[in-house]
């Protein structure tokens, strides 16, 4: 088939047979009873009744063929580490840390937390945790205490995996005091955490419950652990993400959904063969890295590289001398790092054999048209655009050049992919726009394909009330983002509609850095919101009402206010998180019914009209915040 119109019309009009031919793409251990029970919508089940697993299909189905052959290649510009594993060391390498997972208690179903670097040791740990059929939830390097908490709280692991730091730009970010503050703060306790010494921080130990990595691992030397075969529908994963309360949700992945979804995107999408290699420039703690650094190259049979470092650093020039070195075939990464790149001379690009290469993605924030243009000129390659969330695990719109070659449009992440029935929808009365061009939600109509979440861990309640109107066969998943389609059929995305906001690539909820604020003893009250920037698409922007006016009655007593609440946030949740600025204010504005206008505080920020403010309570508190952005 090479018509993508007839390849997408099928997989939504004859659903079943077109997922059952993708199914095919991956090993079963026992073939599934039912390609897609939707009895209970929303919640899809995908191929149950079959056996499988994710390890298997991402390392030991390919000892046969390619055992000899590159996996994962680490490349740390942070310690000068460049490391190597073929798919048969890497299989080895799992297998030990499975064993010392199991050696920990762990067990099908238990949940293990990893909190690590981007380390060769967070690789084998995920793939051990979906080998022994327990569950992971990889929590990124770069949150803090109060963030990391609240994930542990939520998914009870058995056992933590952790390291002593992190690095960023040559400077060694300690996480062990921060694990271990976040135990402190949860109500529930691991039974234990296995803990990797890089040597670049020195680590406190808790007695019977913190093991050493290399000490277990040394005990289990050849361990043989075979793949637990579980259930399609059983949970790969939990990956947390921000929405409008302050409280993440936990993203439940399913098993076997998701390798096949996996499967079939390196092949029509982005176009991956066996035996080439993938890099995608993401982290571990965030989707993009779930799915492609380590299980859809894996699972195509690619090697995949990690890279813990800057995009800079040694110079601008660090990811394509990659490209060259391991002729990377298809690169992934977002458009943060294209904006970075552009502040230096395209000639780092360039002075690279970059012949391998036959696209280069991006996805995870809207990728403006200069920035597109610039590198798409700078390294004279496909540069295609790819919308999706957490929630979604795979693309929902791109372009699927591996079914037929199709234009992409500067500004568009390209049209629905396959198995997802896009619908934009009018806010006001839930009916579908049909004419090009009109502003609405971008939203799903259900099921949703395999590889999407499967519920919010522990909570179907919290899926069915955050994403999902209508009811039965009709129900529609909404995406929280705002989008046009033009008559060519292209969709256009314009925003969150909610209270998240978008830092480099990175989600975050506004309410959660409302929270941490609001826990300084002399915040009375904040609002925050994201303000467009140019280099990282959003920052987060904080006005406070603070509870003693004689702290911030001069500049300099502001300043000292405003870095000790940055410095609290940077505590609780992580640098990520901190807002560009913290401005103070007497009062916030606000409906008559006492709810934040954010929206308008955003406008204000942006020099954009305020729009409708009749039923604001008190004008003056908009002009306090003008006058403050002013300066
Ligand atoms: P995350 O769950 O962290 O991947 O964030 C998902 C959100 O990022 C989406 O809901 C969009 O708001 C935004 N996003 C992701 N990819 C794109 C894209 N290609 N263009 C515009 N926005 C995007």
């Amino acid at each position: 088939m090479n018509n993508y119109a007839d390849f997408f019309r099928r997989s939504i009009d004859d659903r079943d047979a077109f997922w059952g031919e993708q199914a095919q793409l991956v090993d079963w251990k026992k073939p599934y009873d039912r390609v897609c029970n939707y009895d209970n919508p929303p919640f899809a089940k995908w191929f149950e009744g079959g056996l499988t697993n994710l390890c298997h299909n991402a390392v030991d189905r390919h000892l046969a063929t390619r055992a000899d052959q590159n996996a994962l290649i680490f490349v740390s510009t942070e310690t000068n580490v460049e490391r190597t594993y073929t798919f048969r060391e890497l299989h080895a390498e799992v297998q030990r840390m499975a064993a010392v997972l199991q050696a920990q208690g762990v067990t099908k179903g238990d949940r293990v937390l990893i909190y690590m670097p981007m380390i060769p040791e967070a690789a084998f740990a995920m793939l051990a945790c979906v080998r022994i059929g327990a569950i992971h939830s990889v929590v990124f390097g770069g949150f803090a205490s109060v963030s990391l908490a609240s994930r542990i709280e939520d998914c009870a692991p058995v056992a933590i995996v952790s390291a002593d730091a992190g690095s960023r730009g040559g400077k060694v970010v300690p996480y062990k005091g921060l694990l271990d503050e976040a135990i402190n703060l949860s109500s529930h306790k691991p039974a234990r955490v296995v803990m990797v010494d890089r040597g670049l921080a020195p680590m406190s130990t808790v007695a019977r419950r913190d093991v050493d990595y290399a000490t277990e691992a040394a005990k289990v030397q050849n361990a043989q652990v075979p793949c637990e075969w579980v259930d399609a529908t059983h949970p790969s994963y939990i990956l947390y993400t921000s929405g409008t309360t302050g409280k993440p949700k936990g993203v439940q992945r399913d098993t076997g959904g998701y390798t096949v979804a996996l499967a079939a995107s390196m092949k029509h999408i982005y176009m991956g063969e066996p035996g080439e290699t993938y890099f995608s420039t993401s982290d571990i703690g965030w989707v993009v890295g779930h799915s492609y650094i380590i299980y859809g190259p894996l699972i195509g049979g690619m090697a995949t590289i990690m890279y813990e470092g800057l995009p800079i650093r040694p110079d601008a020039g660090i990811w394509w001398s990659l490209v060259e070195k391991y002729k990377v075939s298809v690169m992934f990464s977002a458009p943060t790092a294209a904006r970075v790149l552009k502040k230096y001379d395209p000639e780092y690009l360039t002075k690279y054999d970059l012949s391998s290469l036959k696209a280069l993605f991006l996805a995870g924030e809207p990728l403006d048209e200069p920035t597109a243009k610039w590198i798409s000129g700078a390294l004279g390659k496909p540069i295609i655009d790819n919308y999706w969330q957490t929630e979604t695990g795979w693309p929902i719109l791109g372009i699927a050049n591996g079914v037929e070659t199709k234009a992409s449009k500067f500004g568009s992440p390209g049209v629905p992919m396959y198995g997802y029935n896009v619908r934009l929808i009018n806010e006001a009365n839930g009916e579908e726009l049909t004419t090009p061009n009109e502003k609405g939600v971008v939203a799903v109509q259900g099921p949703l394909p395999p590889g999407c979440m499967q519920t919010v861990w522990q909570d179907d309640k919290r899926f069915v009330s955050t994403y999902w109107t209508g009811s039965g066969a009709n129900m529609m998943y909404s995406t929280f983002d705002w989008g046009i389609k033009d008559a060519d059929g292209y969709y256009f995305i314009l925003g969150r509609t909610d209270d998240v906001i978008n830092v480099a690539g990175h989600r975050l909820g506004t309410r959660e850095i409302e929270e941490s604020i609001s826990s300084h003893p002399n915040v009375a009250e904040v609002a925050v919101v994201g303000v467009a920037d140019q280099l990282k698409g959003q920052v987060a922007m904080a006005f406070a009402v603070v509870k003693d006016a004689s702290l911030v009655t001069d500049d300099a007593a502001a300043r000292k206010l405003e870095g000790e609440i940055m410095k609290l946030v940077d505590d609780q949740l992580g640098a990520v998180a901190r807002p560009a600025r913290v401005r103070f204010v007497t009062v916030l504005p606000k409906t008559r019914s006492g709810k934040l206008l954010r929206r308008a505080i955003q406008a204000v920020c942006e020099g954009r009209d305020a729009g409708d403010l009749t039923t604001m309570d008190d004008p003056a508190a908009l002009q306090q915040i003008k006058d403050q952005v002013a300066v």
